[in-house]
């Protein structure tokens, strides 16, 4: 049987220095997707940070709940274009929305995701879990969650699983190779937000911590070659 996998890939991955979508990241991170489907079920959640993201951008004038309305419109732009790689790429995909907008992605249902899987095709989940003050690493988990997903894999930004302390600022930042949910909560690690940490102890999946900057760090994570990468159990 095939593993069910939710990749989460933040809006940071999707842009380069010059551009909100660096289009050779994204052939090159669907190129790898294209070949693991023989063995894996994938479903990406796609973040918004690319074009919006609560923390960088506070107008005095927008109220939270709008801002995060806008993070989450962004996701639905990152899923669009997501979908459109696949689309040229001829690899069937549906992209769910957890925002009604229907016209342009239909709603997130888990039995339609299902019925894909076995159809082979790959799902994107936007537009976070529909509600402000979440992240679209708390989705992440719901959505491993109500799929039973087996594997999850957070798709880092250069950093290439979980540190001590941001390893981008700490020489002596100490990298885990294994570490388990509740120490991550415990010792308050940044790598995913607590809400999302805590819904995960309700999960029987492995989470994974890897750079998907470079692709290839995914393929040869699908494919069991060496890469670095964080290990996370979600007991003890
Ligand atoms: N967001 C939200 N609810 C969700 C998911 C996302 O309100 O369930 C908003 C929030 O403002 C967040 C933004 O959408 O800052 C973009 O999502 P996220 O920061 O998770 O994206 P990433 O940083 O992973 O690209």
């Amino acid at each position: 049987m095939k593993k069910k996998v939710v990749l989460k890939i933040s809006g940071e991955a999707f842009c380069d220095t010059n551009s909100k979508y660096n289009t050779i990241w994204l052939q090159n991170i669907v190129t790898v997707i294209k070949k693991s489907l023989n063995n894996f079920h994938i479903s990406i959640v796609v973040g918004g940070g690319n074009i919006w993201r609560k923390e960088d951008i506070s107008i005095e004038q927008i109220n939270q709940n709008d801002s995060d309305y806008l993070g989450m419109l962004a996701t639905i732009m990152n899923g669009v274009v997501l979908k459109n790689f696949f689309l040229s790429n001829k690899i069937p995909s549906t992209l769910y929305s957890e925002v009604d907008i229907t016209k342009v992605v239909p709603s997130f249902n888990y039995q339609k995701v299902e019925k894909d899987f076995s159809e082979n095709k790959v799902c994107i989940f936007c537009a976070g879990i529909g509600h402000p003050f979440f992240s679209t690493d708390t989705n992440t988990i719901l959505k491993a969650l109500e799929i039973g997903a087996d594997l999850v894999i957070f798709g880092k930004n250069n950093v290439d699983g979980v540190y001590d302390k941001d390893p981008q600022k700490f020489l002596d930042a100490k990298k885990y190779d294994l570490i388990s949910l509740t120490e991550i909560i415990d010792k308050k690690l940044k790598i995913i937000d607590l809400t999302a940490a805590s819904l995960a102890l309700k999960g029987n999946f492995e989470i994974f911590f890897l750079n998907i900057n470079k692709p290839e760090n995914l393929e040869n994570f699908f494919f069991s070659k060496k890469v670095s990468f964080t290990k996370v159990i979600n007991k003890g």
